[in-house]
This record gives structure tokens, sequence and C-alpha cells, in this order.
């Protein structure tokens, strides 16, 4: 599967969500009443994005608009559903841009969510944006709704159902990863845990990468990451380890990770760590020669010359 896919899943994804909150928050009894609460869900499902990106027009995505952004949408909205009060399609519509919108962008990727109190971009990152274990319930949901004439509603509930409780899993899955590599890793330094979905663009339709994550650890003197599967099985299987024996200078911005050092700094790819008589060693390969190091003192290394 390309990247272009990827990003028509993710699109569907918000178009499905916001359909589906729509369909089961106002009536659908006449043919005119279903293409209204499907088409109006949909856009108000992809509504911030209409307003340019997140990163130009920050405000598109920030929890503060949705109430205004539906306002127009709610206006036209009312004019069909003439029996329904103006306060139910308005927050439907504010529901549907907030949940089928920002809610699944903040689980995958970075919105600036507090603007403009905050410029600061938040992420969970959860799941991989696109996934079909959210549209794919969704779609079939909506389709089962339309065939149905008693209780409609019913099969779309469930679909929503489905979504809330795999996006429950997903972030405790994430949250005992996290647990476990704090576990299996130990840093003697002040260290910083990102567990993330282990995206790749290319992995296919029908995939359990979809559920997977990986991981980093990043401090002064060390980088490492690798593989950590759906709830940390994977740990210890893939996994790259890098040491920097002078350390360095770490800043975060917006939880992203920032070197403050010139890009060849000296580094090891780590073969070996071991303690002994109390003090720390690592042993790796850098320009095809093997160095040693030990911690002299509490973070602090020197080359051990034989
Ligand atoms: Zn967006
Ligand atoms: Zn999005």
């Amino acid at each position: 599967m390309n990247a272009n896919m990827y990003l028509f899943f993710h699109m569907f994804s918000h178009v499905i969500f916001g359909a589906s909150i729509m369909w089961c928050c106002l009536p659908r009894q006449t043919w005119k009443d279903i293409v209204t609460t499907l088409s109006f869900g949909a856009l108000c499902g992809i509504l911030p994005d209409l307003f340019g990106g997140r990163a130009t027009n920050p405000w598109s995505h920030s929890i503060f608009v949705p109430p205004f952004l539906a306002l127009g949408v709610a206006f036209i909205a009312k004019r069909i559903y003439k029996t329904v009060s103006f306060k139910r399609v308005w927050g439907t519509c504010i529901l549907a841009v907030l949940i089928g919108h920002l809610f699944l962008d903040y689980l995958g990727h970075e919105i600036p969510l507090l603007y403009p109190f905050d410029h600061v971009s938040l992420r969970m990152g959860a799941i991989t944006l696109g996934d079909p274990i959210i549209w794919v319930p969704l779609l079939i949901g909506v389709t089962v709704g339309l065939c149905k004439k008693l209780k409609p509603r019913l099969p779309v509930f469930i679909a929503i159902l489905w979504v809330i409780l795999y996006l429950s899993f997903r972030i405790t899955a994430m949250e005992i990863i996290y647990h476990k590599v704090e576990a299996q890793y130990p840093v003697s330094e002040k260290s910083h845990i990102i567990v993330e979905p282990n995206t790749h663009y290319e992995y296919s339709f029908f995939s359990r990468d979809w559920l997977e994550y990986r991981f980093k650890i990043i401090s002064s003197h060390h980088l490492r990451g690798g593989y950590a599967g759906i709830l940390g099985e994977k740990l210890g299987t893939t996994e790259w380890h890098t040491f920097f024996p002078t350390g360095r200078e770490i800043q975060f911005i917006d939880g992203i990770e920032v070197p403050t050092v010139n890009a060849n700094l000296f580094s090891l790819f780590v073969l070996e760590e071991w303690t002994e008589d109390g003090h720390s060693f690592v042993k790796g390969q850098a320009n095809n020669k093997i160095y040693v190091y030990k911690e002299v003192r509490k973070n602090q290394w020197e080359e051990q010359v034989k």
C-alpha cells in the first residue's frame, strides 16, 4: 500500500466517523434526511482540514474552534431538518468535528490542540491514521443501517462502540509497553521513552502491522530503539543502540527530540554492555574499529585502551 492510500484511508476515517456520529444523533426517516445526515456528518468529519493545514492554520485544529466551525454547517442543516431544534443540530455537528476529526488526529499525529493559548503540538500517538480496524466497522455499520427498516441506528451504534473499545485497547497497550520498556532497559541518566505505532508506508491492508508499536529511549549518552509488537512481546527481538561517549545535550520541543550537538559527534554502534566491580562498560563499533568505554564517574565515560 502506498502513501496516497494511507492518506485516503486517513481522510475516509474522518468522513465515516463524522457520518456515523450524525447518523446516531439525528433522525433519518426520509431519503432527504438520510442524504443530509450522511453528507453533513462527512463534511463535519473533514471540516478542520478544509481550512488549510494545521501547520499554516493552527487554529483549524484547536479544541476551542469546533463550535464556531460547526455553526455554518448547522445553519444550513437546520434549513433541511425543520423538526429538529437548532441546538441539537449544532451540538451534533460539534460532536462530529470534535470526535470525528480532532480526537482521531490527536490519537495519530501532532495537532495544536490548545491554540491560541498554547502553541505546543500535542499527540497521543496510539494509532496509525487510516487504520482499517477503525473505518471498516464504521462503514459496515452505516451500510447495514441504510438497509435496515427497523432500528437503523443499532448497527452504527455497535460500530462506534467497537471503535471506542479498540482505541481503549490501543491506549492501554501503549501504556503496558511503556512500563515494559522502562523495566527492561534501565537507564542510569535522565531519559525519555517514546512508544509509537511502528508505521512504515509499506504494509498491506490486511496486516497485523497496524497494531504494532516501536519504542525509543533517548538520553544524553544513549539512543536505543526497537520493535515492541502489539503488547511488548517483540521487545528484545529487533533493536539498535547507539552510544555517545561524550554525551549530548538533549532538548525537547513539542515532545520531539532536538539534538543540540553537531551531526558528526563521535558515536558507537553498541555490541555489548556489562558491569564489573561496580563500573559500567560499553563495547561498540565505529569506523570499523572496536572501542571499549568505562563509566569512571557518574555519567562520565573514558576509553579503555588495551
Ligand atoms: Zn486534520
Ligand atoms: Zn486527520
